[in-house]
């Protein structure tokens, strides 16, 4: 982990460190003010793994859902999971986060899912024109999007890490997205 991180943080740590399957999650709840049962537990136990402490998580998603449903609603229905997440309720297991294998290998999103990962469970065309609109190059995009064609998801996701920080020339293995993310910020820092 990278020290103490706040709620306030995430718009900003999304756009410069998260992996492109936590950056999809974080927009669709920033636009819907909802994500979905498996959106929840994938995106809500990495946030988990970069240092988000259960009374921080609790405000993030909160101030979130409630743009669209009340306070008293959130509490009944969300607060109980988030809470379990981190091993407050139930049998009081410590969840660790999903990694990659799990994240491709399992649960694929359905209609309305946003979870999942973007190179192996978005449509290549859609990949690309999402990437495009990220302002990345062509040829960083055809390469990107053509690892991914040919089933080399995390291979795609390397190579995004790269293009996405200036700069970068080491080789990484990403395997795990909190992985991605400690790369992320080690490079930054
Ligand atoms: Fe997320 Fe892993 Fe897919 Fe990258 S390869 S987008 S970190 S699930």
């Amino acid at each position: 982990t990278v020290g103490e991180i706040t709620a306030d943080m995430i718009d900003m740590l999304s756009k410069q460190s998260f992996p492109l399957c936590m950056q999809q999650l974080h927009q669709s709840l920033r636009q819907n003010h909802h994500l979905r049962h498996g959106g929840r537990q994938q995106y809500g136990l990495f946030l988990k793994g970069i240092g988000l402490s259960l009374e921080e998580a609790l405000k993030f998603w909160k101030n979130e859902f409630t743009k669209a449903i009340d306070g008293d609603k959130f509490d009944k229905q969300y607060s109980y999971n988030i809470r379990h997440n981190y091993g407050k309720e139930g049998k009081r297991a410590d969840y660790t986060p999903y990694s990659c294998v799990k994240i491709i290998m399992s649960n694929p999103p359905g209609p309305g899912d946003f979870h999942g990962c973007p190179f192996k469970h978005t449509d290549p065309d859609l990949l690309a024109q999402k990437l495009r609109s990220m302002s990345l190059s062509k040829d960083a995009v055809d390469s990107v999007v053509n690892y991914a064609k040919e089933g080399h998801y995390q291979v795609a996701c390397q190579h995004y890490f790269a293009v996405t920080h200036s700069n970068f020339e080491d080789d990484i293995n990403i395997n795990h997205p909190n992985g991605y993310f400690e790369e992320s910020r080690r490079f930054l820092n």
